[in-house]
């Protein structure tokens, strides 16, 4: 189930490209989503240099995992 949220940056999650692989070093599984590379790196995943970076089912958990202390923050912008 898609999360709504009033980011547009989460609304662009989704759109992936086919055959998208996971940018996370190492990995190489489809990607499911994709998301702004900066803030992958800052969550600690090691992806490249890219802007745009490509997570896989288990690297997108992990990344979500790794922002949760930053989810109470972001939650008053998830209510527009
Ligand atoms: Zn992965």
């Amino acid at each position: 189930m898609p999360q709504t949220s009033g980011k547009g940056e989460v609304l662009n999650v989704g759109r992936i490209d086919k055959g998208a692989k996971c940018s996370v070093s190492g990995c190489g599984l489809e990607a499911v989503r994709s998301l702004s590379g900066e803030k992958v790196r800052t969550a600690g995943l090691k992806v490249g240099n890219e802007k745009r970076a490509y997570l896989c089912k288990g690297h997108y958990k992990e990344y979500k995992k790794k922002t949760k202390k930053d989810k109470q923050f972001e939650k008053w912008r998830y209510s527009a």
